[in-house]
């Protein structure tokens, strides 16, 4: 056993189906009677119906959640929580809704009810993401880590099934690089085991069959596992490239940690040698990257950066971008080792370990 160090988070979590019923009793704990509900425009429906039931304890609705969180939007929010005089806020929906709700934490101190229906984990993690004039900055303060988490899994039956999957394999990344992390513990490594064994199990099943409740149940389990690990432990090259490519290179969220994922993995497969063979055993493959590839493939993922907005003469920056700021990471970056490793991500080529 190697010496480590835990800090467990602090956060209440409520799973399973039908748990917005719970959401008014959860706003009563917190203390609260004012409660602004949280969506994006896509989602008014969903946000609209828990305004309903919370009756008297919601008032009002910001449905203007966007993608990695511009500061633009969340001043118009903390303006309308203000003159709302709200306690507290419901974040319904993503990663970019739960964004919203911590932002707005961040700048009010409100408490946050999150109630996710994609598999992005951010609603168990300190980070919060900002967008300010092009430029995207993460922060990490317990200030953001939402109070209370509703997951209920009947929201997320209507999550799309390409979504479905690429936010899965995204929620995979986070439970990845917490095992090779260098404040990796045991706690965390059972929960990242535990989560990338649920949504391998669960996704290939989602993609085909997208209202199955066992298999939205199972994924729903492994995103809050895969979640809590990114937000107690540190990340690697994976999330460093996904961070470089979405930043500057504006590609799309999850399906860039899906294309990037199985590299990222091959890079450092033979450094984290015993983790990563534990990783191939959860995936039942001989290899984690490979495993990893195979996942996405049976998903139908994407697996080319061409194909999700990468310009070719970007690759020469990205790799640049990537070994700027040394970060902890198994094997040493090296930049042509990374501009090899992009450009095998470019083309969507099988990756084989380094
Ligand atoms: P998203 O929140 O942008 O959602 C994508 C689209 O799907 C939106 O239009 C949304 O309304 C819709 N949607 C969500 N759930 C749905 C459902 N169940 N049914 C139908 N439509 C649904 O996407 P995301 O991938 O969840 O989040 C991405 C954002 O989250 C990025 O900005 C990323 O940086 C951030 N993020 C942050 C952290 C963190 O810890 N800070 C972690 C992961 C992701």
């Amino acid at each position: 056993m190697h010496a480590f160090v835990y800090t467990g988070l602090p956060s209440r979590v409520v799973f399973g189906a039908g748990t917005l019923d719970r959401v008014a009793d959860e706003v009563r704990a917190l203390g609260c009677e004012r409660a602004l509900v949280l969506s994006t425009p896509q989602q008014t429906a969903p946000a609209n119906d828990l305004a309903r039931r919370l009756g008297s304890l919601c008032v009002g609705i910001f449905s203007e959640a966007t993608m990695h969180t511009p500061v633009t939007v969340t001043e118009q929010a903390v303006a309308f929580a203000r003159e709302q005089r709200a306690d507290c806020t419901v974040a319904l929906g993503g990663g970019s809704t739960t964004g919203l709700g911590k932002a707005i934490a961040l700048r009010t101190d409100l408490p946050q009810i999150a109630i996710p229906t994609t598999y992005a984990g951010s609603e168990a993690t300190p980070i919060l993401g900002q967008t300010e004039r092009g430029q995207k900055t993460t922060q990490r303060t317990l200030k953001v880590l939402p109070e209370v988490i509703i997951y209920d899994v009947d929201l997320t039956l209507t999550l799309p099934p390409a979504l479905s999957a690429t936010s899965g394999m995204n929620a995979i990344a986070h439970a990845v690089e917490a095992l090779y992390s260098p404040e990796a513990n045991p706690v965390i490594s059972l929960l990242a085991h535990e989560g990338v064994a649920a949504l391998a199990r669960a996704l290939p099943v989602i993609v085909t069959q997208p209202a199955d409740r066992a298999a939205r149940a199972d994924a729903l389990y492994g995103a809050w596992a895969c979640g809590v690990c990114l937000g107690s432990v540190g990340m690697a090259l994976h999330h460093k490239l996904c961070h470089v490519l979405g930043g500057s290179f504006d590609l799309p969220h999850a399906e860039t940690h899906t294309v990037i994922l199985p590299h990222a993995v091959a890079y450092n497969e033979r450094a984290a040698g015993e983790p990563m063979r534990r990783l191939a055993q959860t995936l039942q493959s001989s290899s984690a990257a490979e495993g990893l590839f195979d996942l996405a493939r049976r998903l139908e993922a994407p697996a080319a950066l061409k194909d999700i907005g990468m310009p070719a003469d970007g690759l020469d920056r990205a790799a640049d971008l990537a070994v700027a700021s040394p970060y902890p990471n198994p094997h040493p970056l090296e930049r042509a080792a990374i501009r090899a490793l992009l450009d095998d991500a470019f083309h969507g080529r099988r990756p084989s370990a380094q």
